[in-house]
């Protein structure tokens, strides 16, 4: 029997899991609905894009369809270590064993859908841009979209077997759930807010490419910047969500003397045009996102950040996301004639590694200076050196364990979780003298 399956959101993980899906042979029908416009035709500067970086748990889920990686590492750059930036232009190195990828949301979202519509035809997958979703009815097993196009078309409802909640940290579908039984839903405010920040490469010659360069200013205030592939470094300026000192921001020297005072050496990298395009930007806030179960009957299921939004602290969330794509799909190998059992299972074997991962990424980096400069920097150094000389007994560190291995998240919590509690402990201190 041909199933229906209605994927909302053509984020990294709707989209990747329309390929995962379509691949398996004739049994999927596949229509993916999105918000936004086609990012195909959306030129890149005027896109809301982030700089992505990709580990092991995100290539190896993109590994298993066939030319999909070999297309994301097309587009991306590799990154082999951080640079952290510290006073007075001194650096500390934290080189990485494996490299990760670095490209930004929008080119890997572009990558996985020309292969999309490359590889099959109308017949079996439909993909609908500028359609919002307003409405589902679990019960009739429909689902409402408004078309939010330059000259919109009106509300179209459509039916479904399977529906996929993969709509992001602000999910519609997800908040269908909350009508039903036994439905918990915990919604947290990061406590650091961003804005994008985007530098022409020539403008920034003393940057390496291939490394993930950090500053962390004082006060909360900390930025990340890396190369791309095409020569744009982007990154993103982080800074505290309450107390914010960029809110009320009207003026390009507010913006000057914000860099100056903070973050000196981006400071000097600055061109004009990007400290007024900086001004105008919107602020972003960041949720993160804990739920208690995933799927609702035998035809719904949520994905990804719609799932378990982090914080982007550790850079795993569309990691993360991706890797929800290969275990469901591993769970419909499990349960070939049994929808409502792999669904069931997705949320009974997902949420301790979902739910360790929220953990993880708010307190592995504590917000004092002093804990991550005295501490945790030690820590990762001494553990990746013990390790490479004696891996039989002393274990990867722990940036190492989320983004070298596949092992997880719970587990790596479980190992870290003195580490994780202190962090917690000193950050509500940190926030409690900010306030
Ligand atoms: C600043 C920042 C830096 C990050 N850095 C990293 C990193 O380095 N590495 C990493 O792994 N992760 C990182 N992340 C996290 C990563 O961006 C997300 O985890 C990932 O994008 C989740 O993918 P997704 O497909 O589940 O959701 P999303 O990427 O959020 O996609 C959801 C899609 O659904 C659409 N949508 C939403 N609502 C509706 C609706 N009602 N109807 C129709 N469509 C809808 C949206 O337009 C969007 O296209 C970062 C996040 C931030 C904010």
């Amino acid at each position: 029997m041909v199933k229906r399956i209605v994927i909302v959101g053509a984020g990294p993980s709707g989209v990747l899991l329309a390929h995962y899906l379509l691949r398996r042979n004739e049994q999927y029908n596949v229509e993916i609905y999105e918000r936004r416009s086609d990012p195909q035709t959306v030129p890149f500067s005027s896109a809301r894009t982030i700089p992505l970086s990709l580990n092991q748990r995100g290539m190896t889920a993109l590994s298993k369809v066939e030319g999909i990686l070999a297309a994301v590492k097309a587009v991306s750059l590799e990154s082999t270590g951080s640079l952290i930036h510290q006073k007075k232009g001194k650096t500390q190195f934290l080189p990485r064993k494996k490299p990760i990828l670095i490209l930004d949301r929008m080119r890997l979202v572009v990558t996985l859908l020309k292969m999309l519509t490359q590889q099959y035809n109308s017949d079996r997958l439909k993909i609908h841009f500028d359609h919002q979703c307003k409405q589902v009815d679990f019960e009739a097993k429909t689902v409402t979209f408004e078309n939010t196009a330059v000259n919109p078309t009106g509300e179209v409802t459509v039916d479904y077997d399977l529906l996929i909640g993969a709509d992001g940290a602000r999910s519609r579908v997800r908040e269908q759930f909350l009508s039903t039984n036994q439905f918990e839903l915990e919604k947290k405010y990061f406590p650091s807010a961003y804005k994008p920040i985007f530098l022409p490469a020539e403008s920034a010659t003393s940057l390496k490419a291939g490394y993930l360069h950090t500053w962390r200013g004082t006060d909360g205030i900390f930025a990340t910047l890396v190369h791309d592939i095409d020569g744009l470094i982007s990154g993103i300026v982080n800074f505290p969500r309450e107390n914010n000192p960029i809110l009320n921001f009207s003026t390009k020297e507010q913006v000057w003397q914000f860099f100056r005072e903070y973050l000196p050496e981006i400071a000097e990298l600055l061109p004009e045009s990007e400290v007024e395009a900086f001004l105008y930007r919107p602020i972003s806030t960041i949720l993160t996102i804990r739920c208690n179960r995933y799927h609702d009957g035998d035809s719904v299921l949520l994905i990804g950040d719609a799932a378990h939004a982090t914080s982007p602290s550790l850079g795993q969330g569309c990691n993360a996301s991706l890797e929800d794509v290969a275990f469901f799909d591993q769970l419909l190998d499990e349960y070939p004639n049994d929808i409502a059992e792999a669904l069931k299972q997705f949320t009974l074997r997902r949420k301790p590694d979902a739910h360790a991962l929220v953990e993880l990424s708010d307190y592995t980096f504590p917000l004092s200076s002093k804990l991550l400069f005295l501490e945790l920097f030690i820590r990762l150094r001494t553990a990746q050196f013990m390790h490479q000389l004696f891996p039989r007994y002393f274990s990867p560190s722990l940036s190492q364990l989320l983004s070298e291995t596949t092992i997880p998240y719970s587990e790596i919590l479980n190992f870290h979780k003195g580490w994780i509690s202190r962090v917690k402990q000193a950050n509500e201190k940190f926030l409690e003298r900010q306030s």
